[in-house]
């Protein structure tokens, strides 16, 4: 499945479907976070989701952060999902090496 047409500016309600997959430095935990769901709180662009996102662990901004088709997919070996794009680069740190699709 080819990546479909997105772009930042985009509003939520626009890929209601999809998922954010957020990592952070912090952990190697991944969060996923519905667009359904996020649109229901605010209907804004992702531009602005994005630079509002906050790890609930350490505070920083997570990254990466992908924006994913299907939501089974798990962190390390888990079923690959239909399509993702990055949003957020990887941090240049160690344990986040190799993490990226
Ligand atoms: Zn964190």
């Amino acid at each position: 499945m080819p990546p479909p047409d997105f772009h930042l500016d985009h509003a939520l309600s626009d890929w209601p479907d999809y998922t954010l997959e957020l990592r952070c430095p912090c952990s190697p935990r991944v969060t996923f976070m519905p667009v359904r769901m996020l649109a229901e709180r605010g209907n804004q662009p992702f531009r602005a989701v994005l630079e509002a996102l906050r790890c609930s662990t350490c505070r920083g901004k997570p990254a990466p952060v992908h924006l994913i088709a299907g939501r089974s997919r798990t962190f390390m070996g888990g079923a690959s999902p239909d399509w993702a794009l990055e949003l957020v680069p990887a941090p240049n740190l160690p344990h986040a090496r190799g993490a990226a699709p």
